[in-house]
């Protein structure tokens, strides 16, 4: 059950002065369920491949699916559609609505894209997913009465409450400390053993590791680590 697949992508930036050629041939297949993390160095790409996951920019050459759907030669208003419809974004910076409650916030995105849902189709949903990320004792908190780590548990469940196909992670630890960072981390995690798909973009090599595939973007171009892990040298 192949839920995005990307064939020969390239992107490239053309300025007055000079050509980028940010992504080279760029093949990948995520599963349902599957967890993939996209590491390596500054420039290497990492942005640019997910907001071409996302729907957010459109590559210079390759194909796009979206559950076995070409969305690559779209037009904004049907990829916007599609966004909405099959993508979750969390990001660095949790951006949330201040003036909004956590509830409001996560209900948010059901109110505005799922127009013929009932406010108790509605309340039940963002509760399973306040429990989810076990924020439901904070619901009537505003974001900024909230740690770091509380936004971003709240961001996860705004971008999962229309339960997309997938779920595209960029730098999620970014503004948390390392204590916050981890539990974020490891809520990740358990949302992918419950069966989220995660495709998650990250300059730090140990959470890169927690993913069940493991990229690695090299000057545009992918290298895919091993998947087990290392076996510790004993003699
Ligand atoms: P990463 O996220 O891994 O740091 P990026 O995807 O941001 O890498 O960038 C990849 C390459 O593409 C870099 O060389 C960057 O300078 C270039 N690039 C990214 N966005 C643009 C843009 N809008 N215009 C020109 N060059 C860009
Ligand atoms: P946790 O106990 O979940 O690890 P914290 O220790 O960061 O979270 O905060 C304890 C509780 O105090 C949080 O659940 C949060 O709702 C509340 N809180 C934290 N910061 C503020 C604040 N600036 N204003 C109001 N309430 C806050």
């Amino acid at each position: 059950d192949i839920k995005i697949q990307l064939k020969d992508i390239t992107k490239m930036f053309a300025t007055d002065e000079m050509e980028t050629h940010a992504l080279r041939g760029i093949d990948l297949s995520i599963r349902a369920g599957d967890y993939v993390s996209i590491a390596g160095p500054s420039g290497c790409g990492k942005s640019t491949l997910l907001a071409i996951l996302g729907l957010l920019d459109t590559p210079t050459s390759g194909q796009y699916l979206i559950e076995g759907k070409d969305v690559a030669g779209m037009s904004l208003a049907q990829s916007a559609s599609i966004r909405n419809e099959k993508i979750g974004f969390v990001f660095q910076a949790f951006n949330l609505i201040d003036e909004l409650s956590v509830y409001d916030n996560i209900a948010l995105p059901l109110r505005y894209r799922n127009k013929t849902l009932s406010q108790s189709e509605i309340d039940a949903r963002v509760a399973k997913w306040l429990d989810k990320v076990e924020m439901g004792h904070r619901a009537r908190h505003r974001p900024s009465q909230l740690s770091g780590g509380q936004q971003q548990r709240v961001a996860i469940a705004r971008a999962l409450v229309g339960e997309p196909a997938i779920l595209l992670v960029d730098e999620p630890t970014g503004n948390l400390d390392s204590t916050n960072g981890d539990i974020v981390m490891e809520m990740l995690a358990q949302l992918n053993r419950e069966g989220t798909t995660l495709c998650m973009v990250t300059h730090d090599q140990r959470y890169a590791d927690m993913a069940t595939t493991k990229l690695h973007l090299m000057d545009g171009k992918m290298v895919r680590t091993q998947a087990e892990p290392e076996i510790a040298y004993s003699q």
